[in-house]
């Protein structure tokens, strides 16, 4: 297969299981998976699965990524925050869509890599930081769209609390690691208001900065 049939085939899964949003797929189609999957599981960056990262942990299913990204309905003046850079994949999709994305994760190591690949993808639009993310960003809050690509046993409080007024943010949450639910926060001027998407399977959102 050469690599046109393969974006082909790529956009045709997504369009498949939901991703409709012209936006979206075309963010997807400018933004190669293959360069942030290395090693054995590179030849297989164009299927629709999680694939394994560094750091023991994934980078995401690419249909699941569309989907997060649609429910998230990013405008082109957005201030973005991602929690769980992981490969950088996700940060790189919304760089194309907002006007600035910031991503944090709690391993330096992939915080580093995901830097690497930003730079060489001249995205000069996203910065990445290691940090624990269930803290939120205070010094560039209030967002306009947070998306957080672990699982939450809920909806972290201080990521609440740096939403924007009319800002929506897209979170995994649930307590086990086999059943999730994606869910849609909007923040409105009486209060926040909850949507369920779908089930999904994401590694959890851990406490603290990891050492590698
Ligand atoms: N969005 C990524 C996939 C994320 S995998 C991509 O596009 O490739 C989930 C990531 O969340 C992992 O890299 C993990 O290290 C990170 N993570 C887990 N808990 C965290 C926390 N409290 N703060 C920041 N990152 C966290």
């Amino acid at each position: 297969m050469d690599d046109a049939e393969r974006k082909m085939q790529f956009l045709f899964a997504l369009r498949s299981k939901g991703v409709t949003d012209a936006r979206v797929l075309g963010a997807m189609e400018r933004i190669d998976r293959g360069r942030f999957v290395r090693g054995i599981f590179a030849e297989r960056a164009y299927e629709d699965m999680p694939l394994p990262i560094a750091c023991g942990q994934t980078i995401s299913q690419p249909s699941v990524v569309g989907l997060m990204t649609q429910a998230l309905d990013v405008q082109p003046r957005d201030k973005v925050l991602e929690i769980g850079t992981g490969s950088g994949y996700q940060a790189a999709i919304l760089s194309l869509l907002a006007r600035r994305v910031y991503t944090v994760d709690r391993h330096p190591r992939l915080v580093r890599e995901a830097r690497r690949i930003f730079e060489e993808m001249d995205l000069f639009n996203v910065t990445a930081f290691a940090a624990d993310g269930s803290h939120g960003l205070e010094d560039q809050a209030p967002f306009d769209r947070i998306l957080v690509t672990a699982a939450a046993e809920d909806p972290p409080g201080p990521l609440l609390a740096g939403l924007r007024i009319g800002g929506i943010m897209v979170v995994p949450v649930g307590q086990s690691d086999r059943v999730q639910s994606l869910i849609k926060v909007t923040r409105s001027e009486r209060g926040f208001d909850y949507e369920e998407l779908r089930s999904v399977r994401f590694v959890p959102l851990l406490e603290g900065l990891d050492k590698d």
